[in-house]
């Protein structure tokens, strides 16, 4: 019997790239091999020159399709099949993982999304012409009242555990229709690997509810709360040293990372790292142990322990896991070797 693969890349949209995806039927007992797409399509050429190649990296079972149905991340190269291609992020985590492997970096990567009525761009429990009651009972909550979408998010959790991604956890967030899986730990190319699947599979099957899947930082303005991508980072060290949990946060607190963190953090953080709602300002630069309006947190655990990781809040929910985790383990990694 033939099989199928889905071939997933990340394309050119500025800002914030998307995922795409295509299908191969392939031959029983093939490989899926080298592919190919047009990437005038998805701002990655120009139409004289439009081949962008497949290179594929990760594979794992499609859990949406089932039987021997598998979805296969890509990089995108360019037709030399050498040169990655300017927009490919995952071979930058690549070699910042090469560099600093020995280091043992892992990542738990908390992806905030809210589920949005597409035609009206509300989100779900929003009533139609207003506001539902302000944030409080909705984060962790419980019932009908406080609630929507959980099967969606059920479904999307059995998911990913069917194709074998390393999530650790959901839960409803603190605006209504707001929700929140986490994947990790991982190290600095998978974390990217699968949060990417992740959320192809949750975009996939919110097609089936009709419901429009945003990452938007801050979907809501006004006294509701963003959307984050809030990274938990360690190395070997810190697993084992309180000293080097401080270094760490000293390290992206130095010259120039700021700034350099902030612009991979994804678009709109402005407009989400306010101050309130459970962020430090964008030009500020803080940590803290339980701090949640930090930069940095240090979680209560890890200061009485005397070692474990750190909690970046800062990243967007819209970012490129790749990009973020690259960021980290470059500055961190860089700074404590
Ligand atoms: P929060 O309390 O901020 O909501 P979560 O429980 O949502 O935190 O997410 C924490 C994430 O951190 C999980 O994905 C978990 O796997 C990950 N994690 C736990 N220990 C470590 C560690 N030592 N290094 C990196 N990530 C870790
Ligand atoms: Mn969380
Ligand atoms: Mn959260
Ligand atoms: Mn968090």
């Amino acid at each position: 019997m033939a099989y199928r693969a889905e071939y997933l890349w990340i394309d050119g949209k500025e800002p914030d790239a998307e995922i795409r995806s295509k299908t191969k039927i392939l031959a029983d007992g093939a490989e899926p091999g080298i592919w190919g797409y047009d990437g005038s399509s998805t701002n990655q050429a120009t139409g004289d020159n439009s081949d962008v190649v497949l290179i594929p990296k990760f594979q794992c079972p499609d859990p949406i399709r089932g039987g021997d149905d598998i979805l296969v991340m890509c990089e995108t190269y360019l037709t030399d099949m050498i040169t990655p291609h300017p927009t490919n992020t995952r071979a930058l985590a690549v070699k910042a993982l090469e560099q600093y492997g020995d280091q043992e970096p892992w990542f738990g990567l908390e992806q905030e999304y809210t589920l949005l009525d597409p035609v009206t761009g509300w989100p779900a429990g929003f009533p139609e012409h207003g506001y539902p009651r302000p944030q409080g009972p909705y984060y962790c909550g419980v019932g009908a009242v406080k609630i929507f979408g959980r099967d969606l998010v059920e479904r999307h959790t059995s998911l990913c555990m069917k194709a074998g991604l390393k999530i650790s956890g959901t839960n409803a967030e603190v605006m209504p229709g707001q929700w929140e899986f986490q994947i990790g730990p991982a190290d600095t190319v998978e974390v990217g690997d699968h949060m990417w699947v992740g959320r192809y599979l949750l975009y996939r099957l919110a097609e089936e509810y009709n419901v429009e899947v945003s990452i938007e930082a801050k979907p809501m303005k006004g006294d509701w709360n963003g959307a984050g991508m809030h990274t938990n980072f360690s190395t070997e060290k810190m697993r084992n040293d309180y000293d080097a949990i401080i270094a760490a946060c000293e390290s992206l607190g130095a010259e120039g990372k700021v700034a350099e963190h902030l612009a991979g953090y994804g678009s709109g953080i402005e407009d989400r790292l306010t101050g309130a709602h459970e962020t430090q300002r964008f030009d500020q630069f803080s940590y803290g142990v339980s701090d949640r309006g930090a930069s940095i947190r240090i979680p209560w655990q890890v200061e009485m322990d005397k070692k474990g990781y750190i909690e970046d809040r800062r990243p967007n929910a819209n970012a490129d896991p790749y990009v973020v985790a690259t960021l980290m383990t470059n500055t961190v990694c860089g700074a404590l070797a």
